[in-house]
């Protein structure tokens, strides 16, 4: 388990604690006032702090490394910091809750300039903060049954999901993210700093089950499948892997599939 298990799992994962989801842990670790100001400081950190993080990385690259990712990773734990979650564990998350509310994507307005639909808010009920801050006010709810399907057909078309905290521990954000994500970009493309831990899985290929299609290597965006020439099968990259889920969608042959990250010894501390 990660360190965010140990600390705020209460014996199981992190997410999997109800408490963190609470009004209870809410009023620990925010007030409403902060979370809207937070929010409404979310467009203009990604299209001007981001941009103007990874300016610095390319120029002074050594330093930015030894001390300022170090220092943007420790904050963003501390404040806003997601962990990859394949979608069985989000299902079984989702039967504590009766309702959630769909959010627009930050990220997608950002990258893309179009507007979706790929964020939720999960747990507790904070409609009458997205109310105020413009760029949350146009959401809309849907039953538990509704989300799971629609979690579903994302799933399918490759969306991964993570859970996001607003000042750590407390959860309050699933998201459903491609390429097109800034946490993503941030992470792996500019690599500025750690927001998105690795999920607690990782997966594993029965190579004898393999065709070598390369569907699944298609459907990785985070680029830890390979095709081996020689075997004329794909391979995983255990420590690239960030156990999302998503390739079993594409293999036909049912070759993959997630084990826990802690019983897979060269990975087990990998986040
Ligand atoms: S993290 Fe994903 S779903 Fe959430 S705002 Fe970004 S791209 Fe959209
Ligand atoms: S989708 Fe399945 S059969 Fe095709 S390359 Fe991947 S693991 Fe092999
Ligand atoms: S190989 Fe790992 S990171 Fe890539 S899609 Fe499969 S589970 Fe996700």
């Amino acid at each position: 388990m990660c360190e965010f298990c140990t600390k705020h799992g209460e014996g199981k994962k992190w997410y999997e604690n109800i408490v963190n989801y609470s009004e209870e842990v809410f009023n620990q670790v925010n007030s409403k006032e902060h979370f809207k100001k937070y929010l409404s400081n979310f467009y203009h950190g990604m299209t001007h702090d981001i941009p103007l993080a990874y300016k610095w990385k390319r120029r002074i690259p050594f330093i930015y490394n030894l001390i300022v990712f170090p220092l943007v990773t420790r904050h963003m734990k501390k404040t806003h910091f997601g962990q990859i979650v394949p979608i069985e564990d989000i299902e079984n998350i989702l039967n504590n809750f009766s309702s959630i509310v769909r959010l627009p994507c930050i990220c997608r307005k950002v990258t893309i300039g179009e507007n979706k639909r790929f964020c939720f808010g999960i747990g507790l009920d904070l409609t009458d903060i997205f109310e105020d801050v413009p760029d949350f006010s146009d959401f809309d709810r849907m039953t538990i049954q509704e989300a799971k399907m629609y979690l579903k057909q994302l799933d399918e078309e490759g969306n991964t999901h993570s859970l996001w905290t607003f000042n750590t521990p407390f959860i309050a954000a699933l998201c459903n993210c491609d390429r097109d994500c800034m946490a993503y970009r941030f992470q792996m493309k500019m690599e500025i700093g750690k927001i998105m831990w690795k999920a607690e899985y990782v997966a594993e290929m029965d190579m004898s089950l393999c065709n070598g299609c390369k569907e699944c290597m298609k459907m990785c965006y985070f680029g830890a499948i390979k095709y081996d020439m020689k075997n004329e099968k794909c391979l995983i990259n255990l420590k690239k892997c960030y156990g999302c889920g998503i390739c079993r969608n594409v293999c036909n042959n049912k070759a993959i599939r997630l084990v826990e990250r802690e019983n897979v010894p060269q990975i087990a501390f990998d986040w």
